[in-house]
């Protein structure tokens, strides 16, 4: 159907019972019931479309949610996982084998980090890392064995964009497939398949979402992908999204397009706010002309995204003082929330990371990021302000 993306989030593969009912039902089933014992060999055979077996492998309520997001990602099919790392180590795992190699950006969520880093060397898979926004060293790592590539097209927390585009250039050249861990772009902001990528990967945990309630994830990519090779690996070894998250998640779609416009509307006027503040240091957000990436966000995503990083001057002890103050935005490490969010990366979430990897990575003492929420823009501003006099 030639359906807009707003559309789309609405109304999508819904599926209704025989009541007709207006909202999505939870079927919140592990299993399901058949005529006959016929029917029941039948579908073990071969199961159609909207025939379910076992909710580990399909669940109506869940495949509503895979439909839906399919067609706003743009591809052929989705699989849901019970977390966004369901997701980014299914789609390792179920494609990868002993002898391949990967090349992966450096730049990684820390439990991203840990399956490239740790897991998959155990399994025999070599992963070389490269500075996710330098195109030479992609190309000089991505070879003839080279399986995959796997990067976060925005990173965390610095907000550094990988061009999607040039890298699934290199990738394809080498027979690799792309892998696009997309959190930070967003369904809404994401042209990724039209850029190349073969595969998205979204911690629905974050915008999709959108209220801090349920960890969930999703991969989407072509049919034959998501069916012939990721569903097998996922239905059998447990990582399936709960119909009720599923079901939370369809709720969060129909209102992602206007969420995610309004929270990154929010972030580029805080980054403006922030920008020239004598107690900022530097203010990162790709949406701001003085983002060195800020013509690629535009040409790739359209928007600057609705996170904000800035460093606050006095380092560690300033920016605590800063944090403790704020009333509005919530000390915490989720993202993609209706609520704003601070995070202090140093400490939190990127904590273990050895001192020189922060250094090259740029997370330093001073260093903030804030996830934009849906309250006033003004309001906002006005929190970090006073909290910035009290730091
Ligand atoms: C949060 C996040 C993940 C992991 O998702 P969970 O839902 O927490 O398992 C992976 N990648 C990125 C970029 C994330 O922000």
């Amino acid at each position: 159907m030639d359906w807009k993306a707003r559309t789309r989030a609405v109304h999508e593969g819904s599926r209704r019972s025989q009541y007709g009912e207006m909202a999505e039902a939870i079927f919140l089933t592990q299993g399901f019931v058949y005529d006959t014992a016929e029917a029941a060999e039948a579908r073990f055979l071969e199961a159609g479309p909207d025939e379910f077996i076992y909710a580990r492998y399909g669940n109506p309520t869940t495949r509503m949610f895979e439909e839906r997001i399919a067609a706003l990602e743009g591809t052929e099919d989705a699989f849901a996982t019970a977390s966004g790392m369901a997701a980014v180590s299914g789609v390792l795992m179920s494609m990868l084998r002993a002898g391949d190699h990967v090349v992966s950006s450096r730049a990684l969520f820390g439990s991203c980090l840990y399956v490239l880093e740790e897991v998959l060397p155990r399994f025999g898979v070599r992963v070389s890392f490269v500075d996710g926004a330098d195109l030479d060293q992609w190309r000089a790592a991505v070879g003839p064995g080279t399986k995959a590539v796997f990067f976060e097209s925005m990173s965390n927390p610095t907000l550094e964009l990988v061009d999607i585009r040039a890298v699934a250039e290199i990738a394809h050249a080498a027979g690799a497939l792309v892998i696009c861990d997309n959190v930070f772009a967003t369904p809404v902001f994401s042209r990724a398949v039209g850029q190349g990528a073969d595969a998205v990967v979204y911690s629905t945990t974050k915008h999709i979402d959108g209220q801090g309630r349920a960890l969930g994830g999703v991969v989407c990519g072509s049919r034959a992908f998501i069916r012939k090779v990721l569903e097998p690996y996922m239905k059998h070894t447990g990582g399936s999204m709960s119909p009720f998250t599923a079901w939370l998640h369809l709720n969060g779609l129909a209102t992602l397009d206007l969420r995610c416009r309004a929270m990154a509307e929010t972030a580029l006027a805080v980054a403006r706010a922030l920008e020239g503040h004598p107690k900022v240091t530097r203010v990162l957000h790709p949406g701001l002309p003085s983002h060195p990436q800020h013509a690629l966000a535009m040409a790739q995503m359209g928007s600057g995204g609705t996170l904000v990083a800035f460093e606050v001057k006095g380092g560690k002890e300033a920016a605590f003082r800063f944090l403790n103050a704020l009333r509005i935005a919530k000390i915490s490490n989720n993202l993609g929330d209706a609520r704003t969010i601070a995070t202090h990366p140093a400490t939190t979430t990127h904590q273990r990371l050895p001192q020189e990897q922060k250094e090259a990575l740029g997370i330093t003492p001073g260093l903030i990021r804030l996830s934009l929420g849906l309250e006033d823009s003004g309001d906002l501003i006005a929190d970090l302000h006073a909290a910035l006099d009290r730091a």
